[in-house]
């Protein structure tokens, strides 16, 4: 139900609820949700090329090279199913991915980006990602206390298990942190210096946050 076209960037650190919210909002409008991590995760689990290629920089917590990334977004995003707009998730992540966002968005004649900011301190953000848990099936995110590692899904239509991503223990949350700070926590000020950005406390309940974020998508 896309009656105009909704180019939307989720911006945060990790653990914001970048994900949790995409997903949402990309079913309420009615466009793609594009995980760049979902898709090299997925590259990583088919043991591709790009996966081979992905998978030390994740497991360590740091970005992989935008060379990567770039083209992964740029492919994706010229699919016929984001005529209508799209929701990223993890991308872009460098001040290097924005300016090849925006040639994208220009290429493809679209309508100008929302950003919008999920704002979470940081032990909050060491808590959540730490207690994380994601089912391998289809993909949900859940906490230690929804499920143990190798429990089933809590979701009654899936028959998956929980595990705990190999990128959420200590050493990789503290080097993904860090990744975060050096290199995409400078988007805030490219995007807003560019009047494109909006920000969502992503504190509370997520339906509370989803309702915000649906309110700033489509105001
Ligand atoms: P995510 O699921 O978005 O937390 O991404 C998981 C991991 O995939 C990150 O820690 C990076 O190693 C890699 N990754 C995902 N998106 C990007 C991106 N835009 N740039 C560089 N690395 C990325």
């Amino acid at each position: 139900m896309a009656d105009r076209e909704h180019n939307i960037v989720m911006l945060g650190p990790p653990g914001a609820g970048k994900g949790t919210q995409a997903v949402r909002l990309s079913r309420r409008l009615g466009v793609p949700h594009i995980s760049t991590g979902d898709i090299l995760r997925e590259a990583v689990a088919n043991d591709t090329e790009l996966g081979r290629q992905a998978k030390g920089y994740m497991d360590a917590g740091e970005l992989v090279p935008d060379e990567l990334v770039i083209a992964i977004a740029r492919a994706r995003l010229a699919r016929e199913d984001c005529a209508g707009g799209f929701v990223l998730d993890g991308f872009p992540r460098t001040v290097p991915q924005a300016e090849a966002l925006g040639e994208v968005v220009d290429e493809l004649g679209r309508e100008p980006l929302l950003v919008i900011n999920l704002r979470v301190p940081e032990e909050e953000i060491i808590r959540r990602l730490s207690t994380r848990r994601t089912c391998e099936e289809c993909g949900g995110i859940y906490t230690a206390e929804d499920g143990d590692i190798g429990d089933p899904c809590p979701d009654p239509d899936c028959d998956g298990r929980l595990y705990q991503r190999s990128d959420d223990t200590p050493e990789a949350i503290a080097e993904r942190l860090r990744a975060y700070a050096a290199q995409t926590a400078p988007l805030i000020e490219y995007y807003d210096g560019r009047g494109l950005l909006v920000n969502v406390s992503g504190e509370g309940a997520p339906d509370d946050i989803a309702q915000a974020v649906y309110a700033v998508a489509t105001d």
